[in-house]
């Protein structure tokens, strides 16, 4: 039996509900593959500063620090929104991330063709598009120095060494490679020496991933082709800045921000978490979506658990619970059946042991 030690860092809102739900299936998918989870669970964002007086403390880092794969829900809210910037929700998850060394941010994006109405593009240019937006996340202009602002002029500086553009380039060749896809770098190489430089890097790293396609495209066609038609993008690989918008754009393509998961991946260690935060008007209600938190755990057992198999069949699970029309509140429409949270968390682990026994009893059959 293969063990894995995971931190758990509900953060406030519907974070612990969302957490609560995707442990469940953790546990349902840890028996069905002989996996023993060794959950610890930690206080982080506003639930932190209630009782310790910080957003994050050093044994909850530590904690993270020691384990295979750190779970987070989500942080902030109302209450905390007036403390100083220091005790912010928000600063214990800038904490982590730096202790964490967490350089690329993995968004996937990807259509579910039951969900396809709730997009505001037309159905045909949506379906069948599944996008991996690999965001540098620790580097350019919003790290860069000097930086700063007065009455006359405000400035930032843009730069990137050259390991920062050769490891996230790494993540996203490997990645495409282990779906067999290929990869778009995205830059604005015909204004801007950083980009020249982040695309020679690239095509330098790309020496040792032939076998995966790679083409470039500058930052401004790229969103016009997100939207014109996304099925031609597999990964897309950019810096910080250019990341987070196109992601922003790659989720809203979805039309449901509520589904979508997230990875944070450094050298030696990796953070799951929903792209969505605390949602506090329905929190404590047994109302939130956890899909995105369940999404978050098939990434994990994909990317740092290498159990890609159960990530297949998990994903698998939520795509069928969304086919029959099962829906929490935030995604229902007129002809769905509205279930809680803890209802959709039932519905994905029925979906996703019947998916076992399904393969199990082909195997039987083979074996006949
Ligand atoms: P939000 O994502 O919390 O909510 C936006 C809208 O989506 C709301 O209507 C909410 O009810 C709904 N929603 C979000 N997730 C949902 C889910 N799983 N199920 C059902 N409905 C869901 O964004 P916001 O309102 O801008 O922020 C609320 C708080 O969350 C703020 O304090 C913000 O700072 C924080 N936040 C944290 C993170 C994070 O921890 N990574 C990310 C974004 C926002």
């Amino acid at each position: 039996m293969k063990s894995f030690k995971i931190t758990t860092l509900p953060g406030d809102g519907i974070g612990p509900e969302v957490m609560n739900a995707a442990l469940a299936v953790l546990d349902v998918v840890g028996n069905e593959y002989d996996l023993n989870f060794k959950i610890i669970t930690e206080l982080a964002g506003g639930a932190s500063f209630d009782q310790y007086n910080e957003p994050i403390t050093e044994s909850a880092l530590q904690s993270c620090l020691e384990s295979d794969a750190v779970l987070l829900g989500a942080v902030g809210g109302p209450k905390w929104e007036n403390l100083p910037q220091e005790k912010k929700p928000e600063k214990g998850l800038l904490k982590l991330r730096e202790v964490l060394g967490l350089f690329s941010n993995l968004r996937p994006a990807k259509i579910f063709a039951s969900l396809a109405n709730a997009s505001s593009l037309k159905k045909d240019v949506i379906v069948g598009s599944d996008v991996m937006v690999i965001r540098e996340l620790t580097g350019g202009i919003y790290f860069g120095e000097p930086r700063g602002h007065n009455e006359q002029e405000g400035f930032n500086t843009l730069r990137y060494k050259k390991y920062e553009v050769e490891r996230i380039a790494k993540v996203a060749f490997e990645f495409a490679r282990k779906r067999n896809g290929h990869v778009t770098s995205v830059d604005k190489a015909n204004v801007l020496d950083s980009s020249q430089f982040w695309r020679d890097v690239v095509h330098e790293v790309h020496q040792d991933y032939q076998d995966v396609p790679l083409s470039d495209m500058y930052v401004d066609n790229a969103a016009m082709q997100l939207v014109r038609d996304p099925k031609q993008f597999d990964v897309i690989l950019t810096q910080n800045l250019f990341g987070d918008i196109l992601s922003d754009i790659t989720a809203m393509i979805t039309g449901s921000m509520g589904m979508l998961p997230s990875a944070s991946i450094g050298e030696n260690h990796a953070m799951y978490e929903p792209v969505h935060g605390t949602a506090p008007e329905i929190a404590g209600q047994n109302k939130a979506n956890p899909i995105a938190m369940i999404g978050s755990i098939a990434m994990m057992l994909e990317i740092t658990l290498n159990q890609p198999e159960a990530a297949h069949r998990l994903n698998d699970a939520i795509e069928t619970v969304l086919e029959n029309g099962i829906r929490t509140i935030d995604i229902a429409s007129s002809d769905s059946m509205i279930v809680t949270t803890d209802g959709m968390r039932d519905e994905i682990i029925r979906a996703f042991q019947q998916t076992n026994k399904a393969i199990s009893n082909s195997r039987e059959l083979v074996k006949e």
